[in-house]
């Protein structure tokens, strides 16, 4: 557990960056001790100041799904930068990535390329306003959309992590045009349309749950969504900032079968740069400047060292590698199962894919409900066994974790192997 090195440097990031930290998740204030300084990665290992390594089930938070600097994708971004860093001006790396994405998601008409993925919800929504002409936007409690205003309601990830459902500064007027309902809860969105259906322009939704921990959507909860918004001529925005390319090649429209009307990406689709796109029904995309009224635009939105990255993970991403990523995430979800249950610890693993999350104190998780009964002292313990045993998990309760093309089966054996420990110091 000692880095001397990694808590010097975290004490003078303090000094520059409020709580240490450019993001506040990273700052390990859900699992105390500070957070390690990492200096380089590859594969599924990350090494930090101190010169130790870890196997790292974080990948920059999803976005590392064929491993960490893939030597395809880093040559891809090298030759990209020697070319030019970006122009501000159209580049055929942003057609390259545009139709691969396309391609994948046949929902997903026409896209626009943003540099992140709160840029790219907070633009779906304006759009989604700007089509319907009305003013509401129904979200659901845990689910983590970007820091926009209009979203920070009951919003998950770091927002929940730190207890604080709202954030200060938002004024009222604002989430007051949000309405929040309980993840798989149908009943209530059916309040919600019966009360404002002609009011309410968008449901957004991660269709699978995954800023508050995993929560898959039960049976039959998308499909609702998609009958109730078509009933009312509000829109459906998918937000698969996470699930995009993820739970499948077509992210979770394709593992689910149901085609939104608008869809945001970010993470992978940038192969570790920073991205972010949102897209879908071309009737609604040409409302966008400069073909429409609604206005939108980036400095280095689209940026060719970004889309080369993009383009070369996506085209890593083939059946095989969903294939091999699904059966690491079944191989690690019942290993851990197991280990639950020998270790006699209350808790339960929830899975879509190659994402999950090991809930310890509660045996279900089925919305945030379910979440807040968490044992979150007894994560940050195991948290912290598991990172002496040099295994790098999410540093919080309510995030998934991931697995890549980096990890083999033995690295998931071996984090089998040390939760099973882990989890009998901490029962
Ligand atoms: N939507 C979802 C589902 C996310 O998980 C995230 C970030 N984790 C965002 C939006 C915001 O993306 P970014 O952090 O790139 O702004």
């Amino acid at each position: 557990m000692n880095a001397p090195l990694s808590t010097k440097l975290y004490e003078e990031a303090s000094r520059i960056f409020p709580g240490g930290v450019n993001s506040p998740v990273r700052a390990w204030r859900n699992v105390g001790g500070t957070p390690r300084f990492i200096v380089r990665a590859r594969g599924a290992t990350i090494v930090d100041a101190d010169g130790r390594s870890y196997c790292d089930f974080v990948g920059s938070w999803g976005a590392a799904i064929v491993g960490h600097a893939h030597p395809k994708v880093v040559a891809a971004v090298q030759a990209a930068a020697a070319a030019g860093l970006g122009y501000g001006a159209p580049t055929c790396a942003e057609i390259e990535l545009g139709r691969a994405i396309t391609q994948a998601l046949p929902a997903v008409e026409m896209l626009r390329m943003v540099s992140s993925g709160t840029e790219a919800v907070m633009s779906a929504i304006r759009l989604a306003r700007a089509f319907t002409r009305r003013p509401k936007v129904l979200k659901f409690a845990g689910c983590y959309h970007g820091h926009s205003d209009a979203l920070l309601a009951r919003a998950g990830s770091g927002a929940m992590t730190f207890g604080v459902p709202d954030s200060a500064g938002v004024p009222e007027a604002v989430t007051a045009q949000t309405l929040v309902a309980g993840y798989n809860a149908i009943d209530e969105v059916r309040g919600y349309f019966a009360a404002y259906g002609e009011e309410i322009a968008a449901v957004i939704v991660e269709p699978v749950a995954a800023n508050m921990g995993v929560v898959p959507p039960q049976e039959g909860f998308l499909q609702a969504l998609r009958e109730l918004t078509l009933a009312s001529g509000a829109l459906l925005v998918f937000d698969e900032v996470i699930t995009g390319f993820r739970v499948a090649r077509g992210g979770a429209q394709a593992r689910f079968g149901i085609a939104p009307d608008l869809t945001c990406l970010g993470k992978i689709i940038g192969g570790g740069l920073p991205v972010g796109a949102f897209g879908g029904r071309g009737d609604v995309m040409t409302l966008l400047a400069p073909l429409g009224p609604v206005y939108q635009a980036g400095t280095l939105a689209g940026n060719p060292v970004t889309m080369a990255a993009g383009r070369e993970t996506l085209a890593l991403l083939d059946d095989q590698a969903y294939v091999h990523l699904e059966d690491l995430g079944r191989r690690t979800e019942d290993g851990l199962d197991a280990a639950l249950r020998e270790a006699g610890v209350g808790g339960c693993v929830q899975r879509v894919g190659s994402m999950l999350t090991l809930f310890l104190g509660t045996e279900r998780a089925h919305g945030l409900v379910d979440i807040e009964r968490t044992d979150r002292e007894r994560f940050a313990r195991f948290f912290r066994a598991m990172l002496e045993r040099g295994f790098y998990l999410p540093p919080s309760p309510f995030e998934a974790l991931f697995l890549s093309l980096g990890h083999s089966e033995a690295d998931v054996d071996d984090l089998v192997q040390a939760a099973h420990e882990a989890l009998q110091e901490i029962a």
